[in-house]
C-alpha cells in the first residue's frame, strides 16, 4: 500500500523563513508529511536539481471585468488562470466591481458566475464606486460575512474614484466589519489638472501619460490615505507603489505603528518612463497607472523590499489586446494618452521576472522571493496557512522551479489571450516547469492541464493580522463614536 498520494522527491524546498532538502508527501490535496526517504506515493515526481516552491499569490488580478468602451479585458478566467499557472502561481485575487448607482451584492454575484471558469484557486476584492449608506450598512456585512473580506477604493479615474469623504466612511466600515480595504492612491485634481495643461500644449502622445502623472501626485496620496488610516485606526494596503518617494510615506507610517502594507508590482521593478517612448504608439503597451518611473525609483524599491517596507509585488494583470477592433490601438494611433486603456499584462511573468531579477541577480534572497510573491500575500489576505506555503496541513500548492533554465520571454510562452507581453525579449533565469494545486498537476513542461472549472472559490474568515490596533491619535474614537 503507498503512503501517499503523491511525492516529490529530492527537491530543494524553500518556504519565507527556510531552505531545506526534503521530499514532500501528499494526501487529499494537502502536504501530509515534509521528510527525507518518505515512503512510496500512488505517484511520485523525481524533483532532483529543481525548487519546490509555494505556488504564487497574486493579489492583484484584472480578470474578465467588464468594461464600458470599445476596449475589452483580454482575458477570461480559464484563459487568466491558465496564464497564471503557466508562470507558477496558484491562486489569485480578482476584483468584483460595483457599477455606479448600481449594488455590491449584484457585482460580486456576477463576478461569481464569471469565474466558474477558473483553473487555480480565486477570491474577489470588492470596488467600491458607490458607497452609499445602504451599501456600506446593509450589503457589505452579508458579503464580507461570506467570505469577500476586502474593498478596493480608487481615489481617482473618472467613473470609479471616490471622494475622501466617501473614502473616510468606506475606511470606518472596514474597520467595523473586520475588513481590510486596498487603495489605488493618486491625487485626482493634480492630475487632472496636468492633463489639461499637457494637451493644451499639444503634449499627447503615450509617453505624456507619464507626465500627467509623476511622483508627486501619488506621494502626495500616499501620504493622504496613511492620515486616513491612521486617524481611523484602520489597516489598509497601498497598491501598486511606484518609487522611493510613495515608499518612504509608507515607511513613516509604519514605524509610526499603523498597520499601511505597500504593494509593488512587476513592472515597476523592470520598465521605466522611457518605455512609454517608443517608436509610433507602441509604447501604449506599456501604459499603466502610476505611470513606470526611473531606474533610480527601481533600486528604491528593492531596498524598500530588502527592508521589509514593501512586502507584497503583483502582477496588476490587466490586459488589453493591442492590435484589433477591441485593443490599446483600436482609439486610433494618433489617440492622445488619455484615450489608451490602462494597464500591463503580467501574470505569467511575474514569478520569472521577479525570480530572475531578484533572487538570480542577488538583489534578494530566496526566502524573501517566497515571501513577496506568495506567503505575505497570503497572510495579509487571510489565506495563510492554507496557501502561500509549504507545510503539514497546508494545500499542495507547489511549483517546481529549474533554477538555471534560460529563458526567453514571448507572448506566446504567457499562453493568456493577449496578443504581446510587454516583457517580450526578455532574457532570464529559472523557470517553473511543473504547478501543482491541490496536488493536482495543473501545468506540466508549459502544458495546461487543467480544466476549466478546477479552481475552487476561497471565502476568507476573519483573521488577527488586520485586527485594529486600538490606537487613535486624539482622545476620542471616532469610528464608534466613544471616548478612548
Ligand atoms: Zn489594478
Amino acid at each position: 500500500m503507498p503512503d501517499f498520494d503523491l511525492v516529490i522527491r529530492h527537491g530543494t524546498i524553500a518556504t519565507a523563513s527556510d531552505v531545506f532538502a526534503a521530499d514532500i508527501g501528499i494526501i487529499g490535496g494537502q502536504v501530509a508529511a515534509l521528510g527525507r526517504d518518505l515512503g512510496p506515493g500512488v505517484k511520485e515526481i523525481d524533483a532532483t536539481g529543481r525548487l519546490v516552491l509555494p505556488g504564487g499569490v497574486d493579489t492583484h488580478t484584472h480578470i474578465e471585468e467588464p468594461r464600458g468602451g470599445p476596449t475589452v479585458n483580454a482575458d477570461t478566467f480559464a484563459s487568466g488562470t491558465a496564464s497564471a499557472a503557466v508562470g507558477g502561481t496558484t491562486t489569485i485575487i480578482g476584483f468584483a466591481r460595483q457599477a455606479r448607482g448600481g449594488s455590491m451584492a449584484q457585482g460580486v454575484a456576477e463576478h461569481h458566475e464569471r469565474a466558474r471558469t477558473a483553473r487555480i484557486d480565486y477570491s474577489f476584492h470588492m470596488i467600491l464606486t458607490d458607497p452609499r449608506p445602504e451599501v456600506l450598512t446593509q450589503e457589505l456585512p452579508k458579503l464580507v460575512e461570506s467570505g469577500h473580506r476586502t474593498f478596493k477604493i480608487f481615489l481617482t479615474y473618472e467613473g470609479a474614484r471616490i471622494s475622501d469623504a466617501e473614502a473616510l466612511q468606506v475606511l470606518a466600515t472596514a474597520r467595523r466589519l473586520g475588513a481590510l480595504t486596498c487603495i489605488h492612491a493618486e491625487n485626482h485634481e493634480l492630475i487632472d489638472f496636468y492633463t489639461k495643461a499637457l494637451l493644451a500644449a499639444g503634449l499627447d502622445r503615450p509617453k505624456h501619460h507619464a507626465w500627467a502623472k509623476p511622483m508627486i501626485v501619488e506621494r502626495e496620496c500616499v501620504n493622504r490615505v496613511c492620515a486616513m488610516a491612521e486617524a481611523l485606526d484602520v489597516p489598509i494596503q497601498v497598491f501598486h507603489v511606484s518609487g522611493g518617494e510613495a515608499a518612504e510615506e509608507i515607511e513613516r507610517a509604519q514605524q509610526r505603528g499603523v498597520k499601511v502594507w505597500g504593494e509593488t508590482c512587476t513592472q515597476y521593478l523592470v520598465f521605466t518612463a522611457d518605455d512609454l517612448d517608443r517608436p509610433g504608439f507602441e509604447g501604449a503597451k506599456w501604459l499603466c497607472s502610476p505611470a513606470p518611473r526611473s531606474t533610480a525609483d527601481q533600486a528604491a524599491l528593492w531596498e524598500m523590499i530588502r527592508r521589509g517596507v514593501i512586502q507584497n509585488v503583483t502582477s496588476d494583470h490587466a490586459p488589453t489586446r493591442y492590435a484589433g477592433p477591441d485593443g490599446k490601438s483600436a482609439v486610433g494611433l494618433d489617440a492622445p494618452f488619455t484615450k489608451i486603456p490602462n494597464g500591463v499584462p503580467g501574470l505569467a511573468a511575474r514569478l520569472p521576472v521577479l525570480f530572475s531579477e531578484g533572487v538570480v541577480k542577488g538583489r534578494i534572497d530566496l526566502p524573501t522571493f517566497v515571501s513577496i510573491t506568495a506567503t505575505h500575500a497570503a497572510k495579509l489576505f487571510g489565506l495563510h496557512p492554507k496557501k502561500g506555503t509549504i507545510a503539514v496541513g497546508s494545500d499542495a500548492d507547489l511549483a517546481i522551479w529549474d533554477p538555471a533554465k534560460k529563458v526567453t520571454l514571448t507572448a506566446s510562452l504567457m499562453q493568456d489571450a493577449n496578443d504581446h507581453t510587454p516583457y517580450e525579449g526578455m532574457e532570464i533565469t529559472g523557470w517553473p516547469e511543473t504547478t501543482l494545486v491541490r496536488g493536482v498537476t495543473v501545468v506540466d513542461q508549459g502544458k495546461v492541464l487543467a480544466p476549466p472549472g478546477f479552481g475552487q472559490f476561497l471565502p476568507r474568515g476573519p483573521y488577527e493580522m488586520i485586527q485594529p490596533r486600538g490606537v487613535f491619535p486624539g482622545p476620542f474614537n471616532p469610528v464608534d463614536g466613544v471616548a478612548v
